[in-house]
């Protein structure tokens, strides 16, 4: 994608109403580990279904593993419903700096919640401290965290804003995500590789135009 079309695309979603419900209606409970357990041996049960339902033989060589293998990479690959992303936030360092901190092209691997394929892109992120930073490395490990969970890209962008604006208690946040989401690129006609953009805009991100032109073109500047 051109940087400008990025750029327009980008900053139009963050002026939207599409993404963007402030802090006063974020439900929280989305961010706090999943109730139920990881039960290896329903998915393993569950896989050797779907193979029948296809009409394939379960127990041919080929596939006699591929229940407890797809079991296994499901626990790794969902293993963010079981974690709270809070937890890598909690240790934060008193700085004057307040000056915007920005972290570019985070590569990650989600899920999408519809069809249960994978969706792999690049977040970056920004914030503009309150007189506490994070250490660089656990902003990475937030988003991991949230993505190893069926996801909606929207969501995942929304959730990762909010989350660093609350326990940073941040000046301001900036999340954009590009992802490439296998449910279109395999499927149907369209198999491009496209990659979709969501941002999402906190504080003074949102309420200055001047700093959020800044964030998108030192965003846009890792794309050469
Ligand atoms: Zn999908």
């Amino acid at each position: 994608m051109a940087i400008n079309s990025f750029l327009a695309e980008a900053s139009a979603y963050a002026n939207g109403e599409s993404v963007g419900s402030g802090v006063d209606d974020f439900d929280e409970s989305a961010l706090r580990p999943a109730t139920g357990s990881m039960d290896l041996d329903r998915i393993r049960r569950a896989v050797r279904e779907i193979l029948l339902a296809v009409g394939e033989d379960p127990d041919r060589e080929g596939l006699r593993e591929t229940p407890d293998r797809v079991a296994r990479m499901y626990a790794e690959v969902f293993q963010g419903l079981h974690q709270d992303p809070r937890f890598h936030l909690k240790k934060l360092f008193t700085q004057k700096y307040d000056e915007m901190v920005l972290i570019r092209d985070i590569r990650f691997v989600s899920f999408c919640e519809h069809h249960l394929l994978p969706v792999v892109g690049r977040a970056h992120v920004a914030y503009i401290p309150n007189g506490r930073v994070v250490g660089l490395s656990k902003i990475p490990r937030v988003l991991d965290v949230l993505s190893k969970r069926p996801q909606m890209q929207e969501r995942l962008t929304e959730e990762l804003a909010e989350l660093l604006m609350r326990e940073l208690d941040a000046k301001g946040v900036a999340v954009v995500i590009e992802g490439t989401h296998s449910c279109m690129t395999i499927r149907g006609v369209n198999k491009s590789d496209s990659s979709f953009v969501t941002s999402a805009m906190r504080g003074t991100f949102k309420d200055k135009l001047a700093t959020r032109t800044e964030v998108m073109s030192l965003i846009s500047g890792s794309r050469g």
